[in-house]
């Protein structure tokens, strides 16, 4: 069932040399839809079902060439076993003022060019460049973690290979810049810097000079994808943002951004409302502070029934929100310990938490922590907020990621991850994607890519 309406493919260009990456002749046992015998077979597979995906839903009548290699990526900094890149890819060439494009002045990736021009503007040149690190698969990158080349969404702990190619083909059909942000090329923005917007300096970063884009980059939260499609389209894929609302007293009441737990209760099923406590325990061999919730609390009975306010650091997030649950509060709130623009996500597993665990910044904290030290009475409720969904503005725009240290090639051209569930253009691949486009294919129907037309749902009266 072609759902392609152009005639152009969606082309894999296999770059390896004998023996490596797409050539691996390691044995493999065929997995979850893939029939691959070798290693090299398998990854191969993947890629050329990431491109039939990608066939499917984008229009054009020029092939899109994809260099694609699977080769060690020394990046910088290197994979260890907790971190490490897995792919990159841009465009390989971009053009602009040439024939059929929507907006003068600005760059479009080459197989948007070619889209628009009906024509390759660049004949025997390959359009996108994909390179995926096979370090992945040894044991010094990532630990146990390796790629999964099953094209079933069964990857377990390891890493989805269709997904991150998915991914990084997103930004060769343009979810990336011509210069790193947040330079231009000749001056001329690319096609993606136009749809991106600072909402609270009310500016394109096309309409702004090099050094307020610059500041925009890290204005976290504040920067977005300003297109009407992928606005259209939020609500069908994320959800009510969970928030912290403070309500009394006036010098703090608003709602703040929080992060989210891996354990525990969602708030959508167990919200919490009440007073805020700064949890007490004893400065121990567990915890140095009186304030890390690592041991049993000494104030249980100022905490029972209240949201307990716990520092982060030294043990666990489960084990400080456990020893708030048996203390009796009904939920908990985690103060970073470091300054950090945005509230960390909360790792851990438990099966055994019952009440709702959420983070804040350090810097809210201490606002929080100078009202209660004071004695003021700080009446809060952490819930889902249906005016807003998880990875908006209160504008309704999606956020873009621009954390307050720049992550070249990370920062503007992925989702903000307080998008919730988790989407293919975040910087971070999520345990919990789609097996699919998500957003990805509207940020680039705003950027001008169409989608082949679907058939229409008929009625038949007779
Ligand atoms: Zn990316």
């Amino acid at each position: 069932m072609p759902l392609f309406a152009g005639t152009g493919k969606v082309l894999i260009i296999n770059i390896d040399g004998a023996g490596t990456g797409f050539n691996d002749p390691t044995p493999a046992t065929p997995v979850g839809g893939n029939a691959g015998t070798t290693r090299g077979q398998q990854r191969l597979n993947v890629f050329l079902a990431a491109a039939q995906t990608w066939q499917n839903n984008l229009d054009t009548n020029v092939d899109v060439r994809v260099r694609a290699s699977f080769a060690p990526i020394i990046g910088n900094p290197a994979c260890t076993d907790t971190e490490g890149i897995l792919g990159q890819a841009s465009p390989m060439d971009w053009r602009h003022d040439t024939q059929g494009v929507p907006m003068a002045n600005v760059w479009y990736p080459i197989a948007l060019a070619n889209k628009f021009a009906n024509t390759d503007l660049s004949a025997g040149v390959d359009d996108i460049n994909v390179r995926f690190n096979s370090d992945v698969d040894t044991a010094t990158c990532l630990g146990a973690t390796s790629f999964y080349y099953g094209l079933d969404n069964k990857h377990g702990t390891d890493i989805d290979l269709y997904n991150v190619v998915l991914h990084e083909l997103g930004h060769g059909f343009g979810i990336s810049g011509k210069a790193n942000a947040p330079a231009f090329s000749e001056g001329i923005p690319a096609i993606s810097d136009v749809h991106t917007f600072d909402v609270s300096a009310g500016q394109r970063w096309d309409q702004m000079t090099t050094a307020q884009r610059n500041t925009s980059l890290t204005n976290t939260g504040n920067l977005v994808w300003d297109g009407a499609v992928v606005r259209s389209q939020t609500g069908q894929f994320l959800s009510p943002m969970s928030t912290l609302t403070i309500s009394a007293p006036a010098a703090i009441a608003k709602n703040y951004d929080v992060g989210l737990a891996a354990f525990g209760p969602t708030i959508d099923k167990t919200p919490a409302s009440g007073r805020i406590v700064i949890a007490q325990d004893e400065a121990n061999t567990d915890g140095p502070t009186t304030t890390d919730g690592c041991s049993t609390f000494t104030n249980a009975s100022a905490v029972a029934g209240r949201i307990a306010l716990i520092d982060r650091g030294v043990c666990t997030f489960v084990t400080k929100t456990r020893n708030a649950q048996n203390a009796g509060a009904i939920g908990v709130i985690v103060v970073d310990n470091a300054s950090a623009c945005s509230a960390p996500s909360l790792g851990g597993t438990a099966t055994d938490i019952t009440i709702p665990v959420i983070s804040i910044t350090q810097t809210d904290g201490t606002a929080l922590k100078a009202q209660l030290t004071s004695n003021t009475t700080v009446d809060a409720s952490l819930h889902l907020d249906p005016s807003q969904l998880a990875g908006t503005t209160k504008q309704g725009y999606l956020r873009l990621y621009a954390p307050c240290v720049v992550e070249p090639g990370s920062s503007v051209h992925h989702w903000d991850t307080t998008a919730t569930p988790n989407l293919l253009m975040e910087p971070f691949i999520g345990s919990d994607l789609l097996h699919g486009l998500d957003l990805t294919i509207y940020q680039l129907i705003d950027m001008g890519w169409t989608q082949p037309p679907r058939s229409g749902r008929r009625i038949l009266k007779k």
